[in-house]
């Protein structure tokens, strides 16, 4: 595996891949990697031959008061990590923008609800950045987890509407043992904390499991299951333009995020 952290050597080494008629693959990440992360890199690994994982907490997805400053790192665990799924270039640039960088790329509407409403920004971020490491990488593949589900629906609108010529790969959400979403921001949680986090996905499955037709049936249901006065969101939209709906009479989408103490946490569920 080459760790690479500045932008030349990364376009370098990557162009001759690219030259050579390889596939690349490319698995954006913030760290802190856990099973979730090594699910999509292990999609990515099969279904490209030259695999690139990054490691960059972005900024400007963080809004203030938000974590940016606390957010987990471990890079020399991630990056043996990394090794073992057989990652061959992981790029861990210590900072990604140019100082004068000016350009922002926006995906609106989709971006209105949901962690959108509560987190002003937080899309333009993940757009920004993502954008520039498909600029960097130009990857053939590229894989974003379903656990962040209103991200990947996003950054699928702006391939397709920027026309970027790569695949993007949803990959399924992965669960600890528990049922709780693993994510980095997990470590935050102390033992009550997280009792009061599984409610989250105990309250999705209820809703899916739910035979009732109209979503407030089912949102009632949840709503009575999650153990949380810090919902930011409890919602049944529908999967590809995340408006919500009033019936479910075809593939749903429920969603909830909710604040447990400091920590934001964000599950959702097929129906
Ligand atoms: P992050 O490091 O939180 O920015 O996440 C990097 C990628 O991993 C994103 O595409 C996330 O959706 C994905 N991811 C994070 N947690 C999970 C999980 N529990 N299951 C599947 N994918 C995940």
């Amino acid at each position: 595996m080459n760790t690479v952290s500045d932008v030349a050597t990364l376009q370098t080494a990557l162009l001759q891949h690219r030259q050579a008629g390889l596939r690349v693959g490319f698995v954006p990440t913030m760290g802190f990697l856990h099973e979730g992360h090594l699910s999509l890199i292990r999609i990515a690994r099969e279904q490209c031959d030259h695999l690139v994982v990054s490691i960059y907490v972005n900024p400007l997805q963080f809004g203030p008061g938000e974590d940016l400053d606390c957010y987990p790192r471990d890079t020399e665990g991630d990056a043996i990590k990394c090794r073992a799924e057989g990652v061959d270039t992981l790029f861990i640039p210590p900072n990604l923008y140019d100082p004068d960088h000016s350009t922002q790329v926006r995906v609106s509407s989709l971006t209105d609800g949901l962690c959108g409403a509560d987190r002003p920004g937080h899309f333009d971020g993940v757009t920004t950045v993502v954008a520039r490491l498909f600029g960097l990488v130009q990857p053939t593949t590229a894989v974003f987890g379903e656990k962040d589900y209103q991200q990947l629906a996003v950054i699928r609108r702006m391939v397709r509407d920027l026309c970027m010529p790569i695949d993007i790969v949803g990959g399924p959400l992965v669960r600890d043992t528990d049922g709780l979403a693993l994510s980095s921001r997990n470590k935050y949680l102390s033992d009550s904390a997280r009792a009061r986090a599984l409610t989250l996905h105990r309250a999705l499955f209820a809703m899916r499991d739910s035979t009732a037709r109209l979503a407030a049936e089912r949102l009632a249901l949840g709503r009575s299951i999650l153990d949380t006065d810090g919902t930011d969101y409890l919602a049944i939209v529908d999967p590809d333009s995340l408006q919500p709906i009033d019936r479910i009479d075809g593939p749903a989408r429920a969603l909830v995020a909710a604040r447990i103490g400091n920590t934001r946490l964000i599950d959702n569920i097929g129906i």
